[in-house]
């Protein structure tokens, strides 16, 4: 039986049942067991630690549906332990997991294998999300239904686009039938041929191909108009555009089963970055201009883009060394992006503190069907994972510090403000930081433990 936990006095907030308000929440035995806005009415059981939080803010575990953890294939760069305990680092209390690893996940073992890799490092929850079609290829259905039945949340091909709208019509179907989310890399292939960076003025002053947004927003429009018979719930994967924002806009306007996710770097990045031939911008979707970041922190503010994610991408120094037109696509995010977050969307004043912890909880839970399992929700009888933010706190993103295997961050030496200073999984407290009272007192500030 793990140790129980009296967080006192932070301000509670689940945005799924509106609340937002100081309380006491009591975790023990795997569980959120009691919440209380009377100060002193919980009295912690014999053997509770209690965490003073006063100035935090105690919120539902923190959701990514969308990183890479490498494993099988390439734990040179991530491995599911590694990735998992990275998420934890970063506040999150649970990750989807893609399923471009080598080979593909696109069997109800491979599946089966992540699960169980993922239980046995006792850190970060890790769903899966299974291939659409066989090796990723595109050319022929993966078994989704035995993999659904295993445990895969969702489908994608996420790399690459499902790029034939035969198949992706018949992805949609079966997506539709298992009412599980298809996620959509978008991505036409034959737009971004020898593109590495946004198509436009500074892909012309480096003599790098270009990368139209364009290919992004032509795979949307076709999926929306091809969901209209299938009615599958549809998700675009790290929306890029400005254009994609309008044609997501007018999809749920029409009242279609579309949503979207935006990425740190897509918030707060330009296509400036990649000068100086700058490997650690050089991601997929690329970084593009001003004018996309506004129209995406827009789309959140009108609740066109309902979910945050990472997109979180290792790869290793070496990779990253080569010139840009060779390097890998991909940067690594789960350790700093809530701060990244805070920034781009609560001290800009874009949104409000709860609707940040919604676009990071009961949101992204809802896209994976895990709502429903009392993921996302902070509630007496659910799950103990329960995130504990010090919003005050200021610090210096250093990839070193990561437990991530990779350091692949474009953010690094860069100066934020907010951090998780307690992440309890399943009732388990695995990240500790200061502020711990009695048997639980830390030496000094931001040490970490692992494991209580
Ligand atoms: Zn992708």
């Amino acid at each position: 039986m793990s140790t129980p936990f009296l967080l006192r006095g932070g301000r509670a907030i689940d945005p799924a049942s509106g609340r937002d308000e100081t309380a006491d929440v009591l975790i023990a035995d795997g569980l959120v067991v009691a919440i209380s806005t009377k100060r002193g009415e919980l009295t912690p059981p014999a053997g509770a630690r209690v965490i003073e939080c006063e100035g935090r803010l105690v919120v539902p575990g923190l959701i990514d549906p969308h990183v890479h953890l490498r494993e099988p294939g390439a734990d040179d760069k991530e491995t599911i332990a590694s990735g998992a305990a990275a998420a934890v680092a970063g506040g999150f209390t649970s990750v989807c997991c893609m399923p471009n690893t080598t080979p593909a996940i696109d069997l109800p073992s491979t599946v089966e294998f992540v699960q169980m890799r993922a239980q046995a490092s006792q850190r970060a929850r890790v769903f899966v999300a299974g291939a659409a079609t066989v090796g990723r290829a595109g050319e022929q259905l993966a078994p989704m239904g035995a993999m659904a039945q295993v445990g895969a949340v969702a489908f994608t091909d996420d790399g690459d686009c499902v790029a034939s709208a035969g198949m992706m019509g018949k992805v949609l179907a079966v997506c539709a039938s298992l009412d599980k989310v298809f996620m959509q890399h978008c991505q036409d292939p034959t737009l971004t041929a020898g593109g590495v960076m946004n198509a436009g003025v500074v892909s012309a002053r480096l003599g790098l191909g270009g990368w139209p947004a364009v290919a992004e927003e032509v795979i949307i429009e076709r999926d929306v108009r091809l969901n209209r018979i299938h009615q599958a719930r549809y998700h675009v994967q790290h929306l890029s555009s400005a254009g994609s924002v309008e044609i997501v806009r007018e999809a749920r306007a029409q009242k279609q089963p579309i949503t979207a996710e935006a990425s740190p770097h897509h918030l707060l990045l330009t296509e400036e970055m990649c000068g100086g031939y700058n490997t650690q911008a050089k991601v997929n979707p690329p970084l593009r201009s001003d004018r996309d970041i506004h129209a995406i922190i827009e789309g959140i503010v009108d609740g066109t883009i309902t979910i945050l994610a990472t997109d979180h991408a290792p790869h290793t120094s070496a990779e990253k060394a080569r010139d840009f037109s060779t390097a890998p696509f991909g940067m690594i995010g789960m350790e700093c992006s809530l701060a990244l977050y805070i920034k781009a969307l609560v001290e800009s004043g874009a949104i409000s503190w709860a609707r940040l912890i919604a676009l990071l909880t009961i949101e992204p839970a809802r896209l994976l069907g895990i709502d429903a399992r009392g993921h996302g929700r902070l509630e007496p009888g659910l799950s103990g994972d329960v995130t504990v933010i010090d919003p005050t706190v200021e610090w210096t993103i250093d990839a070193d510090e990561f437990k991530s295997k990779s350091r692949n961050c474009p953010f690094n030496g860069w100066k934020v403000k907010g951090r998780a200073s307690n992440v309890f999984v399943a009732g388990r407290c695995l990240l500790i930081g200061d502020g711990v009272a009695s048997a639980a007192r830390v030496p000094s500030q931001s040490v970490r433990l692992d494991a209580l």
